[in-house]
């Protein structure tokens, strides 16, 4: 297939990254400039492979200003491993308290659960996960060990808009599906975290940035590739990093430093691509239906339903002939959704929206 025919893939993960960062790849695949080898032959502790690691932890830290009292570790294990991690090196003994927004923060609730008491003191069930709390309906307990929030629920596609101030207590975000979507204030959390392969690279890494007093409660008896403190002592390199997948999030940063111009213009971009399909679906006179409450809605992950599940799947099988692919629900809510993350060209956009208009003129009953 050449090139020229991609589809505009709108999967949720693993998902589309950007074509110049997938050329430039595949241009130094064989070999890297002045190594002779790919990065996948060389040694994580060779010469080759410092600067591509520092390099990506640069680029991190320059797009999201990230304070110096920070580390920012390159893990293994996804965001699944991070649900364990947390509360392995943060709790204790004590409590955290978990706000419920939707399936990535109950399964990490469910995970912490196996290894602590956390309590949830909020959960968004009662309004089908529609929407994230206001800040008022959260309390923490004060003598919580952290707080921990999804920042934007994947699957739901629920995003917040201004994250709970919670004082003292460290704030933990999980941040996979909208990591690098828009500038963050690092400073407001004790841990933020994402797994790549959502909108940073491909999957095999995962970004921890954890403030680093709380290093300090990663206690000897943890073993040492699930210890946040021996992990950043080792500069993640404890044992063998997943070296590809950290070299296409170099790439990845690289290109939102150089060919975007940094986060804020990302920002504009990704709300004016989500107006857009926002707007299909508001205007459509209820042919189609988005699942979040609009003061919630994420703009990177965007769920819907047509009149019957017979059209859902109508609706994908027709757009996937045109080059609109991957728009199915998750397995566990069914729909469609459409992700728009940071790569998502906006010509792809405009496509699914045009596409809509079209086939719910043709199949309005
Ligand atoms: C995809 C996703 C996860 C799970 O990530 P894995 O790397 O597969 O463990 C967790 N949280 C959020 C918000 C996600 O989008």
């Amino acid at each position: 297939m050449p090139v020229t025919d991609r589809v505009y893939n709108f999967s949720a993960g693993p998902a589309v990254l950007p074509f110049p960062v997938l050329k430039k790849a595949q241009e130094e695949l064989l070999c890297l400039p002045g190594v002779g080898a790919s990065v996948m032959e060389v040694s994580h502790r060779s010469k080759a492979f410092e600067p591509i690691i520092e390099g990506a932890e640069t680029n991190i830290r320059t797009l999201l200003n990230i304070p110096n009292n920070y580390s920012v570790l390159f893990l293994q294990g996804g965001a699944l491993l991070q649900f364990a991690m947390i509360p392995t090196n943060l709790l204790n003994g004590k409590s955290a308290n978990y706000a419920i927004t939707g399936s990535w923060s109950k399964k990490a609730f469910s995970e912490a659960n196996l290894i602590g008491n956390p309590k949830a003191v909020w959960d968004g069930k009662e309004f089908s996960y529609k929407r994230k709390p206001a800040a008022h309906e959260l309390q923490f307990e004060p003598d919580a060990a952290y707080a921990y929030i999804c920042s934007n629920e994947t699957i739901e596609g629920i995003q917040y808009q201004e994250y709970p101030n919670t004082g003292n207590i460290p704030l933990i975000c999980d941040s996979s599906s909208d990591f690098f979507c828009k500038p963050v204030d690092v400073s407001k959390f004790g841990l933020l975290y994402a797994c790549a392969q959502k909108n940073v690279g491909p999957a095999g890494v995962t970004v921890v940035i954890i403030r680093d007093d709380l290093l300090e409660r990663s206690g000897d008896r943890i073993p040492s590739l699930l210890n946040y403190k021996k992990i950043a002592e080792a500069k993640s390199m404890l044992n063998t990093p997943p070296c590809f997948a950290i070299y296409m999030v170099k790439l990845v940063t690289e290109w939102l430093l150089h060919d975007i111009g940094g986060l804020d213009k990302m920002y504009a971009i990704n709300k004016e691509k989500a107006a857009l399909l926002y707007e299909a679906i508001d205007h459509s006179n209820g042919f189609y239906k988005g699942h979040a409450d609009k003061a919630y809605r994420s703009i990177m992950n965007v769920p819907f339903r047509l009149p019957s599940e017979e059209l859902d799947k109508k609706f994908q099988d027709e757009a996937k002939k045109v080059g609109l692919t991957t728009l199915g629900g998750h397995r566990s809510v069914g729909g469609l959704r459409a992700s728009i993350y940071n790569a998502m060209p906006r010509e792809g956009v405009v496509k699914l929206c045009d596409f809509m208009d079209d086939f719910a003129q043709k199949n309005k009953s």
